[in-house]
Formats: C-alpha cells, sequence, structure tokens
C-alpha cells in the first residue's frame, strides 16, 4: 500500500469521529431512575410517580423544573442536575433533594 493511501485509511475513520462528536456533546444522557445515584436519591422522571409514603416531603406541584438544582431553561422537557452529573432529569421529575426555587 502506497503511503498516500494509507494516508487518506487513517484519516477517514478520524473525520467522521469527529463528524459525529457534536451530535453526542449536543444530546446528554438521560438520567436512568435505575442506577445507583438516582435511586439513592428517589429520582423518578415523573414525580407522579413517587412513593409519597417512602418520600413524605414530596407534593404535588414539586418538580425538576422548579428545583434550585434544575440546569435547564423554561419549557426545556430536560435539564441537567447536578446530583445525577452529567446526566439531564425531566422537567416533571423529582427526588427527595428537591428545594424550591427563589421567586
Ligand atoms: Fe430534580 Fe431537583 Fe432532585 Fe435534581 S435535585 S433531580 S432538579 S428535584
Amino acid at each position: 500500500m502506497n503511503s498516500r493511501r494509507k494516508f487518506i485509511i487513517t484519516l477517514v475513520p478520524a473525520g467522521l469521529a469527529l463528524a459525529a462528536a457534536p451530535a453526542v456533546f449536543a444530546q446528554p444522557a438521560h438520567a436512568d431512575e435505575n442506577d445507583a445515584a438516582a435511586k439513592g436519591i428517589g429520582y423518578k422522571h415523573d414525580a407522579t410517580k413517587v412513593d409519597a409514603a417512602k418520600y413524605p416531603t414530596y407534593a404535588k406541584g414539586k418538580v425538576c423544573s422548579n428545583c434550585a438544582l434544575y440546569q435547564g431553561k423554561a419549557g426545556d422537557a430536560w435539564g441537567g442536575c447536578p446530583l445525577l452529573g452529567a446526566k439531564q432529569v425531566n422537567a416533571n421529575g423529582w427526588c427527595s433533594a428537591y428545594a424550591k426555587k427563589a421567586g
């Protein structure tokens, strides 16, 4: 194999990887309710599914989108939460660390 061909064969996969990278970074993964960190704080994607007997601090209307830790913008369906690392939580979710957003 000549060196020019080898050079191109090496560059093409690298270029494809770079082209795909922005899509990966633009769509952070959603939190998994079943992973250890999420279970530890009782996180649910749908706040209405919270076990109110187990989590008496839960009350209807408390959702991630009005929690002080939620990093999504108003109207976003998902947003970051520092308690779940780089993963996104549902705007209608809830966990036991909920803290009402000021204002
Ligand atoms: Fe949702 Fe707030 Fe719990 Fe994060 S800390 S998962 S934003 S309720």
